[in-house]
């Protein structure tokens, strides 16, 4: 049993993770930095501790001082959120070290997946669909590189292996450039991840993004709850998630579900994970797993009725899977709209401040995951996600109609926020349509904001 589990994390998914604790009958300890210290979560805990300044490096990245809360509070287990040190395999291991439970994979999982190329190999071992590549890391000969793309075809894409956050990627679309690209990613990985070692991908260049979230208990069961499209994205950060993915079949979704399931049976994953594909003429391809709770999470919670932060505490308490493949059924549709304080119309410039008057939508099927309160000041440190309003429906044009209906409820005075932006995304054409592609949303923008 767990009896009391630090956060280590702040804002909307350190409360998500109280909550669950709370129904669990769990004692939870919050950590904060000196900038958070009102924070819902922390005012809401059974114990809170400062644990340094507010830069993160100086606190939610601070492992002796997480560490060192967990053992001044008698916590038994760490929960890692999401962003921060939640794959940091190092840090995963510092905490079981440390005599406490890391509710998560077991660190050489996190270690795996974190290196692309070592990814990629496990994935092809279980059956898992990859993106046609060089399989493994590209060396110096010149001539078998250009072999290598020209069977591919191109354009192709180089990618540092250490690479993460869309960084350390190049495109290449001609044979001229090959060489010189290879060089320069491999020159940056080198400096940026400490890794230099480069791969060659083909370049998909219209697909969706489409994941699939797994459950499994390390002790021989794993399911899968059906995927989620993130397509809406700028800049690579998901705008609106959605589950189920459009147009996607029962028959393509169990096919690539149970992948999904084998790689985890194969590597012995532990707690919830996110294979990441893109989807491209009804190819799924995989590129890269994410070994902690998503942002998103909540679409699938909604579709699946799973709660899945309490199914992550469980399988760290080392309970067995008690969720069999055919109990998941996906009802309806679910939307995810992320709420940002930063100003859509001044090129997306974060907007800290006071929350001076907040109105919140309400009604059947509406979810609003959210620390932010009348009177909170949103500090100038952070990622700018304040919220996350979630609509569920019975199919997807209801559960669009109830997003854009919510949020034309929703006032938040004191800040700017991509409220108005969202509702455009709900009324757009394409987006009704469903199914775009993960550069829809930026070719948008420019006639949405
Ligand atoms: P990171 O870990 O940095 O997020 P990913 O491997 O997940 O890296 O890739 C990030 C993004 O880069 C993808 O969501 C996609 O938009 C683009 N990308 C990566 N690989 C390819 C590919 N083979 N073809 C097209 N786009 C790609």
């Amino acid at each position: 049993m767990i009896e009391k589990i630090l956060i280590a994390n702040r804002g909307e998914i350190a409360l998500r993770v109280l909550r669950a604790c709370k129904e669990l009958g769990i004692k939870t300890v919050a950590v904060h930095s000196k900038a958070d210290a009102d924070l819902k979560h922390v005012l809401l805990a059974d114990e809170s501790v400062c644990i340094g300044p507010a830069p993160s490096s100086e606190s939610y990245l601070n492992v002796p001082a997480l560490i060192a809360a967990a053992e001044v509070t008698d916590a038994e287990a760490i929960h890692p959120g999401y962003g921060f040190l939640s794959e940091n395999a190092d840090f995963a291991e510092r905490v079981e070290e440390s005599g406490f439970t890391f509710i998560g994979p077991r660190a050489e999982t996190i270690r795996l997946m974190g290196d692309k190329v070592s990814a990629i190999k496990a994935m092809k071992a279980s059956g898992v669909p990859t993106v046609p590549g060089s399989g493994g890391p590209l060396g110096k000969n010149d001539a078998e590189n250009l072999r290598i793309a020209r069977e591919i075809g191109y354009p192709v894409i180089i990618k540092a292996a250490g690479g993460g956050g869309g960084r350390g990627m190049r495109v290449v679309h001609t044979e001229a450039n090959l060489l010189k690209s290879i060089q320069l990613t491999s020159s940056e990985a080198g400096s940026f991840f400490g890794n230099p070692e480069v791969y060659m991908e083909k370049f998909l260049e219209n697909p969706r993004h489409v994941e699939i979230q797994v459950l499994a208990d390390g002790q021989g069961s794993a399911v899968h709850l059906g995927e989620r499209d993130c397509s809406m994205q700028r800049r690579h950060q998901k705008v609106v998630e959605e589950a189920p993915a459009p147009g996607i079949t029962p028959e393509q979704r169990a096919k690539i579900g149970q992948a999904c399931v084998n790689a985890c049976l194969e590597i012995n994953y532990r707690g919830a994970g996110t294979f990441e594909f893109l989807y491209e003429n009804g190819e799924f391809y995989f590129i890269e797993m994410n070994t902690r709770l998503q942002v998103e999470h909540c679409v699938t919670e909604m579709v699946t009725g799973i709660d899945l932060v309490k199914a992550q505490i469980e399988v760290a308490m080392g309970k067995p899977l008690s969720i069999k493949q055919e109990d998941v059924k996906l009802n309806g549709h679910a939307i995810e709209c992320r709420v940002n304080a930063e100003n859509p119309a001044r090129n997306f410039m974060p907007s800290p401040g006071k929350i001076e008057r907040l109105h919140l939508p309400g009604g059947l099927g509406v979810r609003w995951d959210s620390h932010i309160y009348t009177g909170y000041t949103i500090p100038p440190h952070y990622d700018s996600m304040i919220g996350k309003l979630i609509c569920y429906g019975t199919d997807r044009n209801t559960a669009i109609a109830r997003m854009d209906s919510a949020l034309s409820e929703m006032v938040i005075k004191g800040i700017d926020t991509n409220i108005h932006m969202q509702r455009e995304i709900m009324n757009d054409g394409g987006f009704q349509e469903g199914g775009q592609n993960i550069h829809y949303l930026e070719e948008r923008l420019e006639h949405l904001v």
